[in-house]
């Protein structure tokens, strides 16, 4: 007897070993890919605001919260509400099961489920909530394949993340976020229990539609847990009010960056991301572009984006892809600090400086700043015949390095490009992390001087920073030498140097040290503006993602106003500006050159400027200038002998000692004010003769600006008689003008 009941014994125990082993080896199928379903991730800004809950591809939102995170609170009152010995029984509860059996009996339907939390997540898993007999059964053969495959914290994590809340709200994370705004361990004991009421009916428990309904039940769950005695209408005060409003921040960074962490975060639970977004700077950034966009609604400038990096890490912190992300009528999704436009002269800085790096065959450095470029019309190339011509369609003859640069002017740009190399300077641009030029670079040969193949502000905005960082991108890879990005910044920060192309303009004038580059592409489809200081790099990009020409613009005027002032916003008020001073070159010393020929300043030069020369190096005194016979004669290299004759038409002498005056406008002049071209508008001025090398302008009495020769300038159009005055040395020469 007693051996038989040991057999039997023995009997059992293998039944329930094999029986729990053919669970454990039973298939599930659609398990794995329900526990690796998507979830959202949670971005914040660098101070802690929410920038984002991303929501899944069916619109809902999932939080996904491990369970060691999971508060004891939730954990006891999910279970006591839904499955209270569900740490008792091995997947299905024969108790409640039986219960049910015999109440289905007595009222010969289905009325109670007897659910355990296993049956409701198989269902889930499955997909299938048939109300059928053998449905039932295969619930509860699931529940103890799940119960043998996972342990009860598994089971209970996947249950709390997986259940809907409605609002677009599943799983525990996302409901407490949608109902009261906060995170789940913010949740009261009160407000868990409101919250797990909602998942049996989610619309007949929605608090804001059936507050009564949810209220009651919410209260009995509470008072059977705690041993309370709370009233529906006491429990309604812990009822959420409205559904959180979800912000939906810095949307294309953000969608860039979900898009690119998909390969490399593949954890199913929620990840956190503190961004370097500044929630604050972002919005300005926003308001800035729509304000530029609105200024420009007379040209087809249809959109714009911008990028702004801080320098020390390279990391966005304002990311604004287009100027309204819902507008579809202008393709507000398309990501514009992505897209690929031609950057124009926003490039050429990164030519300049390879220049100066670069050696001729003896290891003489082939351009210094005060190198003399020919900005005359000039032919390119081998095999086909390349004419720049400039922004303004003007040629200047002979300019310094340093303003053809900040200038912008053509002809010099494709010269240096035609004898430094393509290939060189392509090169350089890989370096500076220009992929994209990858495909297109070698394509667009001569013209890559000018940007004619398309680079991203994502691109560019990164390679800017590179000459405020004393050389280095942000990878540490010292790309110029130090001296050479302090040369850079010098030309990009000199107003003076700017008036040959641009003539005078406010725009970029800042109280702080910055360094500003526009560009416009070949069929102005593009304009671009780039701005830094030490700390922050700043690109902004306008036009239309259609590629639709711009009409209207002189390329450097709205972007360079909105990169400005996010640059003013960011350092408008403060105290010293010492911390933001570019660092001078070290192995250059500032020498008095001839402003025409860049030599040595000799006697008889009319006009000098000081210039960034190579210390140690011999250098001749100026030989374009001479005195004969008492008189100064400018003899041009021949070369620009052409330029010479058609431009000063019987004039030798440049800058002599003729009294000042101002060539244009005339005295009395009147102009005829534009609604329609106002952004172009500017009134130029020039001013001929004087002694000295530095004018200074009243603009109605009140300083305007002061210039070194050439004596150019633009002046504001403003309706009303205007007056506009000119103090060289001790002459001075005025005029009154009229805009009408
Ligand atoms: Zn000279």
């Amino acid at each position: 007897m007693r051996n038989r009941i040991k057999i039997l014994a023995a009997v059992v125990l293998g039944l329930i070993l094999a029986v729990q082993l053919l669970l454990v080896l039973f298939p599930f199928k659609n398990l794995s890919s329900f526990e690796s379903k998507p979830v959202s991730k949670v971005f914040f800004d660098d101070t802690g605001k929410l920038l984002q809950v991303t929501s899944l591809q069916d619109g809902t939102r999932c939080e996904y919260i491990p369970v060691a995170d999971m508060p004891a609170d939730v954990k006891k009152i999910f279970v006591k509400a839904e499955d209270k010995r569900f740490y008792f029984h091995n997947g299905a509860d024969s108790l409640a099961l039986l219960n049910a059996a015999v109440q289905n009996l007595f009222n010969k339907k289905i009325v109670r489920g007897a659910s355990t939390i296993n049956m409701q997540l198989v269902k889930m898993i499955n997909q299938n909530s048939d109300v059928t007999v053998s449905r039932k059964l295969s619930d509860i053969f699931y529940a103890r394949v799940l119960e043998a495959k996972r342990t009860k914290k598994q089971i209970l994590e996947l249950y709390l993340n997986n259940i809907f809340f409605g609002q677009g709200a599943v799983g525990i994370g996302s409901a407490a976020r949608t109902y009261y705004g906060c995170t789940v361990d913010q949740l009261t004991r009160e407000q868990i229990c409101c919250l797990a009421i909602i998942p049996r009916n989610p619309s007949l428990y929605n608090p804001f539609k059936n507050p009564a309904s949810c209220a009651e039940r919410a209260s009995s769950l509470y008072n059977k847990i705690y041993h309370k005695k709370a009233t529906a209408d006491e429990f309604a005060k812990f009822l959420p009010v409205s559904a959180f409003t979800y912000p939906y921040e810095a949307p294309h960074y953000i969608r860039y960056l979900v898009n690119n962490l998909e390969d490399t975060d593949s954890s199913h639970t929620t990840s956190t991301y503190n961004l370097s977004i500044n929630l604050e700077l972002q919005h300005y950034a926003e308001r800035l572009v729509n304000d530029g966009l609105n200024m420009a609604t007379e040209s087809r400038i249809s959109n714009a984006s911008l990028l702004l990096i801080e320098n020390k890490t390279g990391k966005p912190v304002a990311w604004v892809g287009s100027a309204d992300f819902f507008d579809n009528n202008h393709s507000g999704q398309i990501d514009g600090v992505l897209v690929n436009n031609q950057p124009g002269s926003s490039m050429k800085p990164f030519l300049y400086a390879l220049a100066l790096e670069t050696k001729d065959s003896l290891g003489q450095s082939m351009y210094t700043p005060s190198s003399i470029l020919a900005d005359i019309p000039q032919e390119f190339g081998e095999q086909e015949l390349y004419i720049p011509s400039n922004f303004n369609n003007r040629f200047n003859g002979p300019v310094r390095f340093r303003v053809a640069l900040a200038s912008s002017l053509n002809v010099p740009a494709v010269s240096i490009i035609n004898s430094i190399g393509v290939k060189n300077y392509l090169n350089k641009l890989f370096e500076l992390g220009f992929d994209s030029l990858k495909q297109t670079g070698e394509q667009a040969d001569l013209g890559l001087a000018l940007g004619a193949a398309g680079v991203s502000l994502k691109e560019l905005v990164p390679a800017f920073a590179v000459f405020v960082r004393d050389g280095k991108d942000f990878a540490g890879n010292q790309i110029y030498t130090s001296d050479t990005a302090r040369l850079i910044d010098d030309f990009l920060s000199d107003k003076a140097a700017r008036v040959t192309g641009f003539g005078y303009s406010q725009v970029f004038e800042t109280k702080y040290p910055s360094i500003f580059k526009t560009g416009t592409s070949n069929q102005y489809q593009n304009i671009i503006a780039l701005g830094a200081t030490k700390e922050y790099t700043v690109g902004v990009w306008m036009g239309n993602f259609s590629g639709q020409t711009v009409v209207g613009k002189t390329g450097s005027s709205l972007p360079a106003w909105v990169a400005k002032s996010l640059l003013d916003y960011i350092h408008g008020n403060e105290v010293s500006y010492s911390r933001l001073a570019f660092d001078e070159p070290q192995n250059w010393k500032k020498e008095k050159i001839c402003s025409l020929s860049g030599m040595i300043a000799g006697p008889d030069c009319p006009a000098t400027v000081y210039e960034y020369c190579q210390e140690g190096s011999s250098r001749g005194k100026c030989t374009w200038h001479k005195m004969q016979d008492g008189e100064l004669v400018t003899a041009y290299p021949a070369e620009y002998q052409q330029w010479v004759r058609k431009t000063r038409p019987g004039l030798q002498v440049e800058y002599s000692d003729t009294p000042l005056e101002i060539h244009s406008p005339k005295n009395n002049s009147i102009f005829y004010y534009s609604e329609l071209q106002k952004e172009k508008l500017a009134i130029p001025v020039e001013v001929f003769g004087g002694m000295q090398d530095t004018l200074i302008v009243l603009y109605d009495e009140d300083f305007y600006t002061e210039i070194e020769r050439p004596f150019a300038f633009s002046l504001p159009v403003e309706q009303g008689v205007h007056t506009c005055t000119v103090i060289c040395g001790e002459e001075s020469q005025s005029i009154i003008y009229q805009v009408k």
